[in-house]
């Protein structure tokens, strides 16, 4: 049978007659919790949010109460709130459906959060390509405003905050929190290097500011609502609430569902939840948390230790679907894009679009991001277009190595991590290509492009 979904943050979202504008929120009880919020004191609902153990729902799972608790309150300087609503990675399709159904959650959740912070301002940057989001959320936010939900002196509680929406201008890096920052000052996207210092301390116009994802923030609101323990009692520790998981590829019903942390294990998702794959088709492999993630081949099993030192021995189906687990399989639940592909699948072809992606999306700033992403994107090009060389598989994974841990953004490590392990996993598959290939050169054929 397949496991139940647990909406929370998805709770209308495609439900019938639920429409986006305000009346509709607040008939469904929209705005109660940030009522709720401004009669509490600031620091309690920062203690909340720590309590819930909510982590970072863009990628990097980072505890979003430790990031508060990391702000520095006493530089005397504006306190801003950031949302980013990039939503870029390959793979995640989430915060946009929020954006585009449900926008006065994120609104709520944001000026919960602001209230928390005692931000100044807040701004949702939103990735440019998503233009209707931008209309549905500058209209929301007329809407809010009208009601006093933001603004000046917010329900009668002497708090004032209103929210900004900046798009972005279609580049990937927009969505690395420095670079948004430097892009909402109106520079160019260039990341900065953190550590020292993270925005929390230094951000947005040298202020304190706090960057969190779109579904991070629509979390603050149900968190309030349940309190931290309630919130922390979905999940499992450490794991707590619930994500939202987009599924893509080769499976019958793709789209994105709501699942409590660790409550459907991989298999459940690809089998029960989406419905298997094609007939006659065997699963190939998977990556498990956007295209950045480190893929799983379907017949390798996993042993090891979780954090709290339960062993465990996995295969691929049976991996519980949380940010610990997945990080044990040496992956990582990133910002939950799960792309499944079956047994047709060209790895070779799979890896040089990824690497396509990723060469076309460096900012330039660091040389081992600049020259290597773009000679991974070549090589692996060449091996589509019938040149591979022998070598080509060594070589990628020589670059990628030498690309990781020296750039000045998680950027090179998103663009290496899909590389390393497409040649640790498959090799066998690129070294095949390259014989073939050479050996149709040697006899004088034309290899056959796909
Ligand atoms: P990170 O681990 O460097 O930081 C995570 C967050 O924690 C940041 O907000 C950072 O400021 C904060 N932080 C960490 N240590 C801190 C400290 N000591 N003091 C204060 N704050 C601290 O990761 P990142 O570079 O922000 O994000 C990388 C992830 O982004 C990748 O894993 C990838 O999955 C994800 N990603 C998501 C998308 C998307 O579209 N959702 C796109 C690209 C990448
Ligand atoms: Fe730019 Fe790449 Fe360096 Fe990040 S790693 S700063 S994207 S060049």
């Amino acid at each position: 049978m397949a496991p139940q979904e647990t909406r929370l943050i998805f709770k209308h979202i495609d439900e019938e007659g639920y429409t986006n504008d305000i009346d509709c929120y607040v008939k469904n009880g929209g705005y109660e919790q940030l009522k709720k919020a401004v009669t509490m004191k600031p620091e309690d609902i920062c203690a909340e949010v720590l309590t819930s153990g909510v982590r970072g729902r863009g990628g990097a799972g980072f505890p979003a109460g430790m990031k508060w608790k990391f702000l520095d309150r006493k530089s005397g300087k504006p306190i801003y709130l950031v949302c980013n609503a990039d939503e870029s990675e390959p793979g995640t399709f989430k915060d946009r459906q929020i954006i585009h159904q449900d926008p006065h959650q994120l609104i709520e959740g944001m000026m919960c959060a602001a209230f928390a912070i005692q931000a100044k301002l807040a701004f949702i940057y939103i990735r440019g390509e998503f233009f209707q989001g931008y209309k549905i959320l500058e209209r929301a936010i007329e809407e809010a405003r009208e009601k006093n939900f933001l603004g000046d002196n917010i329900l009668g509680s002497g708090y004032s905050c209103d929210i900004i929406v900046h798009r972005g201008a279609g580049a990937y890096i927009c969505g690395e929190e420095t670079g948004l920052i430097e892009s909402l000052e109106g520079f160019r996207a260039n990341p900065r290097i953190k550590p020292p210092y993270f925005p929390a301390a230094l951000g947005a116009y040298q202020c304190p500011t706090i960057v969190n994802n779109v579904e991070t923030l629509c979390d603050v609101k149900h968190i309030i609502e349940m309190g931290g323990e309630g919130f922390a009692k979905i999940g499992t520790p450490g794991n707590t609430g619930t994500r939202i998981w987009c599924v893509s590829g080769h499976v019958q019903k793709p789209g994105y569902y709501e699942f409590a942390c660790s409550d459907v294990t991989l298999g459940q998702l690809i089998y029960d939840v989406c419905g298997g794959l094609k007939p006659g088709r065997k699963l190939k492999a998977v990556i498990p948390g956007g295209s950045s993630a480190k893929i799983l081949r379907a017949d390798e099993r996993f042993t090891g230790k979780l954090k709290d030192g339960t062993e465990f021995d996995w295969g691929i189906e049976d991996i519980p679907m949380d940010f610990d687990s997945l990080a044990a399989v040496g992956s990582m639940s990133g910002s939950g894009g799960v792309i499944v592909m079956d047994d047709t699948t060209d790895m070779v072809e799979a890896l040089a679009n990824i690497n396509y992606f990723y060469a076309h999306e460096s900012c330039g700033q660091c040389t081992p991001c600049r020259e290597g992403v773009p000679w991974m994107r070549k090589v692996t090009q060449r091996m589509v277009d019938g040149e591979a060389r022998e070598e080509d598989a060594d070589l990628l994974k020589s670059i990628a190595d030498q690309i990781a841990g020296r750039t000045i953004c998680a950027f090179g490590e998103a663009a290496s991590w899909p590389v390393q392990s497409f040649i640790a996993k498959f090799k066998d598959e690129f070294v095949e290509k390259a014989k073939e290939q050479a050996a149709r050169r040697k006899e004088g054929k034309e290899v056959a492009k796909e």
